[in-house]
């Protein structure tokens, strides 16, 4: 017979890191709840338009896409993202601004699969539609900040830059074109690829012969109109004024074409060179009209759970949830009795567990140890003949015989509950 494995990009998340994968989402939506963002589930797949507007010169869309044609003809793609959904499901919902909206959940791009780099990766995000104000961008920046906070991660720095008004932004890029074209001799291959698609991308090259152009080309905070500049500047001032630390990067353009005014992004200081991204984002105040809708401008930033508990992981912190078995009930008499007790220990809002097959008291021992459990409920023959059954702390081996009308109040002592 054929065995197969996950796919290149994929994996399976065993236990226990895909509890913590949810104790991630659950402190994400705590964290952004209490500000006042609603839930949004949008779908995995969409038609291929949609994320078409996120920029044709963006590489999640022209390389990176998981597009094909479905049985009934239509041209749909497995998203890359899911900025670009929510503002499709603004236009199609027109719903009250502002909207603040939450998400988390898978993403597909084709890229070359390495550690921290995956071909299906999840993000957790938010989202606001219709507002303008910088004070917003300060908030929606501090709440990341807060998140990695609550997450325990300590070595996250935050970049900050404008890209400007699109008028800027395309001045910009000409001002760019033409600077390394200027010395396109001196740029490399890849870079001079880039160049056609997107001079502002070259910034982003880490090859080392480009970086002496680099440094030496235009720079963004010089081609900001008066109102971008001023509104990076109460940007700032807020962001300041809330305690939350920056450095602004103006070569920071990140990799969607939709970014205008601000965009940041969080680095972790702890991974290693190859994926220290661990969450960006920005405003994208023309992605809405792009998309068929009125004129409204949007900001939010999208956050890389896998990258991120890799962080964790290097930082020693956000350890995975403790299990969630309470007692193991180890049942020598044929497996009845277990039953019961779990039945009854559930229902009493405990987690319970037991062996099957009636197996030997040594090996349900070793299930009961594995669980995790604190407490073990045993019963053999003795105790069942007495109507009675001995409970174990697991930590320290003591035990202790009580009457089965009595097992949910001791075992809710012994928990302190
Ligand atoms: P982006 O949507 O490209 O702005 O990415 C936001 C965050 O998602 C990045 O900072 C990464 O942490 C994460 N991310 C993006 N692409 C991948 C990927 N292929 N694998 C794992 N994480 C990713």
């Amino acid at each position: 017979m054929p065995t197969f494995a996950t796919s290149p990009g994929t994996r399976d998340i065993l236990a226990p890191d895909a509890a913590r994968w949810r104790h991630f989402q659950q402190v994400f939506a705590d964290v952004v709840e209490s500000a006042g963002f609603a839930h949004i589930i949008p779908p995995m797949f969409e038609d291929l338009g949609v994320f078409l507007r996120v920029g044709e010169t963006t590489e999640i869309v022209t390389k990176e896409m998981y597009d094909f044609e479905d049985k009934g003809g239509r041209r749909v793609a497995l998203r890359p993202e899911q900025t670009a959904s929510v503002c499709r499901a603004f236009v199609e919902h027109r719903p009250v601004v502002p909207w603040k909206v939450w998400y988390a959940g898978p993403n597909f791009r084709y890229e070359k699969p390495q550690q921290g780099r995956y071909r299906q990766f999840d993000q957790v995000g938010i989202e606001v539609l219709g507002v303008d104000d910088p004070q917003l961008d300060a908030e929606v920046i501090a709440l990341a900040v807060e998140f990695y906070r609550r997450l325990g991660l300590q070595g996250v720095s935050l970049s900050l830059n404008s890209l400007g008004d699109s008028g800027d932004r395309d001045r910009y890029a000409a001002a760019l074109r033409t600077h390394f074209q200027a010395n396109v001799d001196a740029l490399s291959e890849e870079s001079r690829v880039t160049l056609e698609r997107n001079p502002l991308r070259v910034l982003d090259s880490k090859r080392r012969e480009d970086a002496p152009l680099i440094a030496a080309a235009p720079r963004m905070a010089n081609h900001l109109s008066d109102a971008a500049a001023a509104h990076f500047v109460a940007v700032q001032s807020a962001l300041l004024a809330a305690g939350v630390k920056f450095a602004v990067d103006d070569r920071l353009v990140r990799g969607l074409d939709y970014y205008r005014r601000t965009t940041f992004e969080f680095v972790s200081t702890s991974l290693a060179a190859a994926h220290t991204a661990i969450g960006g984002g920005g405003r994208y105040d023309g992605l809405v009209a792009e998309l068929g809708g009125p004129d409204t401008p949007g900001i939010g930033f999208a956050l890389g759970l896998d990258r991120t508990l890799l962080a964790c992981d290097a930082e020693g912190v956000f350890a995975s949830p403790a299990s969630r078995v309470d007692v193991f009930v180890v049942d020598a008499v044929g497996g009845s009795a277990a039953t019961a007790i779990c039945a009854e220990l559930r229902a009493a809002g405990f987690g319970a567990d037991r062996a099957y097959d009636e197996k030997s008291m040594k090996s349900q021992m070793k299930s009961a140890d594995r669980s995790g459990a604190k407490v073990a409920i045993i019963v053999g023959e003795d105790e069942r003949t007495a109507g009675a059954a001995i409970l174990r702390t697991m930590e320290d081996g003591l035990q202790q015989t009580v009457q089965r009308g009595d097992l949910v109040a001791t075992v809710r002592r012994m928990l302190g509950r």
